[in-house]
């Protein structure tokens, strides 16, 4: 992995927390040397710690970007690459990570808002994040090469009640991630997803407008998965050879198979 790793840069999105984090470090610990890790999120404070951590565990060998970026605005993500420094847009991994749930409702009663939040994040978001790494990916030689990972969930395979939108949201993440693999193929451009189960992360308090104690009820008497899981996992999907796409892999707590 090292080796494949070596000199690479790379997008997270939603490195403030959970999964994404989580991946931060484990790209860091597996590639101390050479790496440049451009970490994004709306909390640019909560970026800047998740570096200046990373940064005391594996030294200034690895590069890191803290980069504020809305994914759910498109004028944002549109000038996302144009606004880096230029010594840092030669893009290599993206890691569509950011994504939420709010809420838990029968779809009847969904707030517009909540639906709203959740499509513009989790879909239009990484469509968009998508759209403007590809280019830097396709003017490599022989039709272009880079690997975009994208984090779907359980959710986009088994809907459960009292989560439609969210469900949706990633039923569409795994099909416009099949739909790219199959235009990409026979290049060197790698289009692969990661589906988590249950991981404890912020995405409860999220799902739960910052109430905690229902958040905290979520993993009452069950083991979930940590985010260290899911970025071991993500981690060993891009180091794979070029010719190799771990093209999607399902990851649950034994709790939930
Ligand atoms: P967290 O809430 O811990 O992390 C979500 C991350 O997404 C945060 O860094 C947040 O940063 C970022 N984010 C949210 N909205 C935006 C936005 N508009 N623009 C940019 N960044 C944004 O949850 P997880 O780590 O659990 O979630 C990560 C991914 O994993 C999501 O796609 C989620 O759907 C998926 N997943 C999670 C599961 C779980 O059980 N936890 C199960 C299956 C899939 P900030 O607020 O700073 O912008």
């Amino acid at each position: 992995i090292a080796k494949r790793l070596e000199g690479k840069t790379i997008v997270i999105t939603g490195a403030s927390s959970g999964i994404g984090r989580s991946c931060a470090f484990e790209f860091a610990r597996t590639q101390p040397d050479n790496l440049r890790l451009i970490l994004t999120a709306r909390r640019i404070d909560t970026l800047r710690d998740v570096a200046a951590k990373i940064r005391e565990l594996v030294g200034t060998g690895v590069q890191i970007l803290p980069f504020q970026l809305d994914v759910s605005n498109p004028d944002e993500v549109g000038s996302f690459v144009s606004n880096l420094p230029e010594e840092w847009r030669d893009i290599d991994i993206l890691v569509n990570n950011a994504g939420l749930v709010k809420g838990v409702a029968k779809a009847p009663e969904i707030a517009e808002e909540d639906i709203d939040i959740m499509f513009k994040t989790n879909v239009t978001g990484l469509i968009n994040m998508t759209q403007a790494i590809l280019p830097i990916f396709k003017k490599r030689a022989d039709g272009g090469a880079g690997d975009i990972i994208n984090i779907g969930s359980i959710a986009g395979r088994e809907p459960y009640a009292g989560g439609s939108i969210y469900c949706a949201t990633k039923a569409a993440v795994r099909s416009f991630t099949d739909s790219l693999r199959k235009e990409l193929v026979s290049t060197r451009i790698r289009i692969m997803e990661v589906d988590p189960g249950q991981v404890e992360t912020e995405f409860s308090v999220v799902r739960f407008y910052g109430d905690k104690a229902k958040a905290d009820a979520v993993y009452a008497g069950v083991d979930p998965l940590t985010p260290d899981d899911i970025a071991e996992v993500v981690v060993f999907v891009a180091g794979r050879r070029e010719n190799v796409v771990v093209a999607d892999t399902l990851i649950y707590p034994n709790h939930q198979a």
